[in-house]
């Protein structure tokens, strides 16, 4: 008797799953940016679900939960139905960073499944127009004669603009104050209204308004220089040798949710990556496609472990406090 219910059970649960499967996805989908809209992370999250909707047949709407480097967000992602309705963006920081930094509610690797890295993004070096610094290193002197710490907005401790400023206090060894935005756009508004100094920025968000004239940019910290701002020095050309990041971002679903959900996902946004308007649209932002081999959900897992040995060491020993 005992067994007649628990393999009936066995049995609705497996074909529950099965029609969820199936039918995946019957309802409008929502990816969830952690940080304010029109930043980095919300321009790529919205050029790829343009075309992702394409492949899944529904409508996919992005979400802004923003606060606390993009933590607030994540756990918003984490606590949701594991049914692949609801889909984390995140990067370098909210993925990987925030775990040494925040008393995070969730596990960043036993919480979440991976499901495909994204694009990455060098940092750039950019400032207030009303720096009269003309190179790097004449940026260099000029923050090293302010009297009191520069400024230099990020989007909340943990966020990628944080660990690229504690990257270059670490290798500069000039002491920054760091002014926490939701996201990097509302940074750059003030670093083009002159209000803060500086950012250490993704590329994609920092490009317009440098080929605008509207800040300047110093160099991108990269070993090449990127293809759609070539008059862009690299640190090792502009005189900080070896400072470099790149900030790769991806897409997580909650931990339990199916493989086929997760498989779709993964081959809606690998054939949105590989359509070439997309391409031109991401690469024009100074963006880099990540290489074909590292786009399966186990290379994102492998790359979000190797990351978290090389980062939780240096963010744990910069001591960071939280705004
Ligand atoms: N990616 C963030 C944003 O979209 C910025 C950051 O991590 O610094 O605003």
């Amino acid at each position: 008797m005992r067994k007649t219910i628990l393999a009936a059970l066995i049995a609705m649960l497996a074909s529950g799953s099965t029609a969820l499967t199936e039918n995946y996805p019957s309802r409008p989908l929502t990816i969830i940016v952690p940080f304010s809209a029109g930043g980095p992370s919300d321009v790529m999250a919205r050029i790829l679900a343009e075309r992702m909707k394409l492949t899944l047949g529904e409508a996919i709407l992005i979400e802004n939960v923003t606060g606390a480097g993009g933590s607030v967000g994540v756990g918003r992602a984490v606590r949701s139905a594991p049914d692949g309705y609801t889909i984390s963006f995140g990067h370098l920081g909210t993925h990987v960073a925030n775990g040494a930094i925040y008393k995070l509610g969730y596990d960043l690797l036993a919480d979440l499944e991976p499901v495909v890295l994204l694009p990455s993004n060098p940092m750039i070096i950019v400032s207030k127009n009303a720096v009269p610094a003309k190179s790097l290193k004449e940026f260099l002197e000029w923050l090293k004669a302010r009297p009191t710490p520069p400024t230099a907005g990020t989007a909340g401790a943990g966020s990628g603009s944080h660990i690229a400023g504690l990257y270059f206090e670490n290798i500069t060894g000039i002491k920054l104050q760091y002014v926490p935005y939701r996201g990097t756009a509302p940074a750059m508004n003030d670093l083009v209204a002159g209000q803060i100094d500086m950012i250490v920025d993704q590329t994609s968000n920092s490009i317009s308004q440098v080929r605008a004239g509207n800040i300047r940019a110093y160099a991108v910290t990269d070993a090449k220089r990127v293809a759609s701002a070539p008059d862009i020095p690299t640190t090792d050309e502009a005189g900080l040798p070896g400072f470099h990041m790149t900030l790769w971002s991806g897409l997580w679903v909650p931990k339990d949710t199916p493989k086929e959900i997760v498989a779709r996902l993964n081959a809606a946004t690998v054939e949105a990556l590989n359509d070439p308007a997309v391409r031109q649209q991401l690469e024009n932002l100074g963006l880099q496609m990540p290489a074909k081999d590292q786009l399966s959900p186990a290379a994102l897992g492998a790359r979000q472990k190797a990351e978290i040995a090389k980062w939780w060491p240096m963010i744990k020993a910069a001591n960071v406090k939280v705004d």
